[in-house]
Parts: structure tokens; sequence; C-alpha cells
């Protein structure tokens, strides 16, 4: 068997521990090229003498000299070169030595080393879907002009991806698909009165029923913004319409998503709830290897339960329809509110249920350009920045709707 090379964007975050967790499992198959974190460190100094990448890439050039010393005197010591910056992150999703980028980085940080990899021709494993949302265009591009493979790892475009014939590559209309259903949790509060959320906590809000992820989805997952951002990608990944995507509340996250045809037919995939399976799907694909997941047992779970969802509980999701209707940067604008409204949240400077309407005031204050260079879409992405800073200064709050 070929060993492929594998570079993680995002190693140390609950996808990339994720992905270094089923590639263990199948050391025959994969080696690791690369790894990168933001600023942990120490979990990227642990991986680093667990994995022996060649390459080790933090932000800040402070965490690369840390780094550095925890590597002295090790078995890193003349296999693992640490850099920083990025750069190097691009330098490490576009090399020639490696086969396979795991796109693990969260929000708009991941956008350039991810399209480096497409451009470079690259598996691209994507679970950064922020950089899809914000770079739609340029990214599909990317990937049809170098034979790029990109493979959605986010479990509803990749249950999508497994319930749809392999010729859907011409179009969903010639392989008679009608629609996609994307399933949604709901989130820790979809059943807690309105009135209420005005006072929910930051731990509350990262407490998601079903999964354990990095607190910017599990917030996104709590308004559902996670589900607006994945509608984009969907509409995106799938070449897919609006309007042919649909949005069901499934509390228990068993069925990931389901792809309806002409027929009447409806295909879904099935599975717990565990990262690991759509990981495995990417990473082998087209073949199947264990993923170290729980097999699902349908007696165990009982019983399936699906909900309409409630866009006056949820209006974070009519946002992103309004944005990808819109097209051109407005979903780059509506990515860039949402990580600053999140991250304001988170501390403790913006109430949760004001974060729909401080989006929609940053989407209704930067106007939409062409989104046909990444020139365009960093600047929609700065400019909204700056609006919904401005919006966050002290007092503001107040007169949000
Ligand atoms: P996380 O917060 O657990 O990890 C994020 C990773 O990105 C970390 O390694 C961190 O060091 C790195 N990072 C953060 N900011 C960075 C920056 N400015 N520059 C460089 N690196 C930076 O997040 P996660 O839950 O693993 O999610 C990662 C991506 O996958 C997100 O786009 C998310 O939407 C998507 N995703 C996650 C899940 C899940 O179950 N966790 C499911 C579907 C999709
Ligand atoms: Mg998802």
């Amino acid at each position: 068997m070929v060993q492929r090379a594998l570079t993680i964007l995002g190693a140390t975050g609950s996808i990339g521990c994720n992905t270094l967790e089923v590639a263990a499992l199948h050391p025959q198959r994969y080696r690791i090229h690369a790894l990168s974190a933001h600023r942990n460190v120490e979990k990227l100094a642990q991986q680093c003498l667990r994995f022996l990448p060649r390459l080790a890439v933090v932000s800040h050039a402070e965490d690369a000299a840390r780094l550095s010393g925890m590597l002295k005197g090790t078995e890193c010591a003349g296999v693992t070169e640490v850099l920083s910056g990025p750069k190097a992150l691009c330098q490490i999703a576009a090399s020639a030595d490696t086969d396979i980028v795991m796109a693990a980085i969260v929000g708009a940080a991941g956008l350039e080393p991810t399209l480096a990899a497409a451009q470079a021709g690259k598996r691209v494993l994507l679970a950064n879907k922020e950089a899809l949302v914000m770079s739609g265009a340029l990214l599909m591009d990317a990937v049809r002009a170098s034979g790029a493979l990109l493979l959605p790892v986010d479990s509803e475009h990749n249950a999508v991806f497994q319930s749809l014939p392999r010729s859907a590559g011409q179009g969903l209309g010639a392989c008679g698909v009608s629609r996609i259903t994307l399933t949604a949790s709901g989130g820790p509060f979809l059943n807690r009165p309105l009135s209420e959320l005005a006072e929910v906590t930051p731990d509350e809000a990262c407490r998601h029923p079903n999964w354990i992820m990095g607190r910017k989805i599990s917030v996104d997952s709590a308004t559902m913004m996670n589900k607006g951002l994945e509608l984009i990608e969907a509409c995106w990944l799938f070449d897919a319409q609006p309007e042919q995507v649909d949005i069901v509340i499934h509390p228990e996250s068993i069925v990931h998503s389901l792809v309806s045809y002409v027929d009447g037919s409806v295909i879904a995939q099935l599975g717990c709830p565990d990262m690991r399976v759509p990981i495995a799907h990417a990473l082998a694909y087209p073949e199947r290897m264990a993923s170290g997941a729980s097999q699902l047992s349908l007696a165990q779970v009982g019983a399936l339960r699906f909900q309409a969802l409630d866009l006056e509980r949820f209006p974070a999701v009519a946002l992103a329809y309004r944005a990808i209707r819109a097209g051109g940067t407005c979903p780059a604008i509506l990515n860039a509110a949402n990580e600053v409204a999140v991250e304001a949240f988170l501390g403790a400077r913006l109430r949760f249920d004001r974060i729909p309407a401080f989006i929609e005031q940053v989407l209704n204050a930067v106007p939409s350009q062409p989104a046909a260079t990444l020139a365009a879409v960093l600047s929609a992405d700065a400019a909204a920045r700056d609006v919904a800073g401005k919006l966050l200064r002290p007092g503001y709050e107040g007169k949000l709707p």
C-alpha cells in the first residue's frame, strides 16, 4: 500500500485531534507531513513527539521559539522544522511533499492556506467551512483548474456527498436530484423559552447536546448560524441553488443529511454522531477504512425525531439565505460579522440573543461587491470587521433593534 503524506492545518483543534486519531489507526496508509496550531504550543509539542512531522507551524515567532525549545533533545530534533506565520501555513498546504491537506483551522484564518492547497491540486479535506463561505467561487474555480479533490468533512455535507451518485459532478438535475436536506440538531437551546436567551452564558452555549466541538462552531450551533454557513457551503459544494437546500431539525443527530430524487426516493447517510466517521470517509475515499467510531444501533437509539425549522427562534439561518441569494462578497460579510459577534459573546461583550441582529446590521451597512478576487474577499472581510468593531463600542448595544 502506498503511504500518503498528510498535512493537518489546525491540528490541535477538535477536528485536528480526531484526524490524528484516525490516521494513527492506519500507519501503513498515512504519515504526518506537517501540523499547525495557533497558540496551543504544549499540545502541538505532544503531537510532534508522537507523530514526528517534518514541519510544525505556529502563528507567532515567539511560539515557534518556545516549540523549538520544547523539541530540543527529543526524537523530533533534526526531524521537525518549526516555522511561523501565515506564509508558512500556505507553504505546508501546497508543499510538493504532501498529498492530503486537512483544512481544520477555524474561521477566516483558514482561507488562504485552504486556497493554496486547492491551487496546488491536493486532496483537500474541508472542515473549515468559513473558507468556502467566504470565497466559494474562488475555491471551486481553483479546484477545477488544478484538478484538486475537495471532500467535505462537515458531517452533513459528507452525508450528502455519500448520498449523491458519482455522476453528480454533471449537475444535480442531470442525475435526478430534486432536493438536498441538511439536518440540524437544534443545539442546546432548541426548547429554551425565547425570553431566556438574553441570559445564556458562553458555557451553556458551548454545551452541545450531541457533539464535542471547538467553541466557535459550538456557539454557531446554538444560534444556528452554523446551519446557515452550511447552507452556503452546500450551494457551493454541490452546485445547488439555495431553493434546492432544505433544513430540518433532527435532535438525535443520527441522520446526517438526505438527498431526494425526482422519483420520490430519498437516500440518507446515518451513523453515530462522531466526526471520525466523515474524517475516515474523506481520508480513504473511494475506499473505506475503520474510523474508531462505534457502530450505530437503531434499536438502541429507539426513535428518530424530525421537526420544521423555526426561523423566529433561529433568525441567523434567514440571514444566510439572504447572503447566498445576494451573492458576491455578501457571504464573506456575513461570515466576518458572525466571527466578530461570536468572539464578543464569548468575551461577554454581546448578549447571545443579540447576535443575529448584530450580524444583520453589518450586512445592511457593508455593500456587497463581486467576489472575483482574493483581494475583494479579504477587503469585504476587513470592511465587515471594521463596522462590527464600531457596533461593539460601549453604549452601542442599547441601539440594537
Ligand atoms: P477548534 O477551535 O477546536 O480548533 C481550531 C484549530 O485552528 C486549532 O488547531 C487552532 O490552533 C487553529 N487556529 C485557530 N485560530 C487560528 C488562527 N488565527 N490561525 C491559525 N490557526 C488557528 O475548532 P474545530 O471545532 O476543530 O473546528 C475547525 C473547523 O472545522 C471549523 O471551521 C468548524 O466550523 C469546522 N467543523 C468542525 C466540526 C467539529 O465537530 N468540531 C464539525 C464540522 C465542521
Ligand atoms: Mg456540520
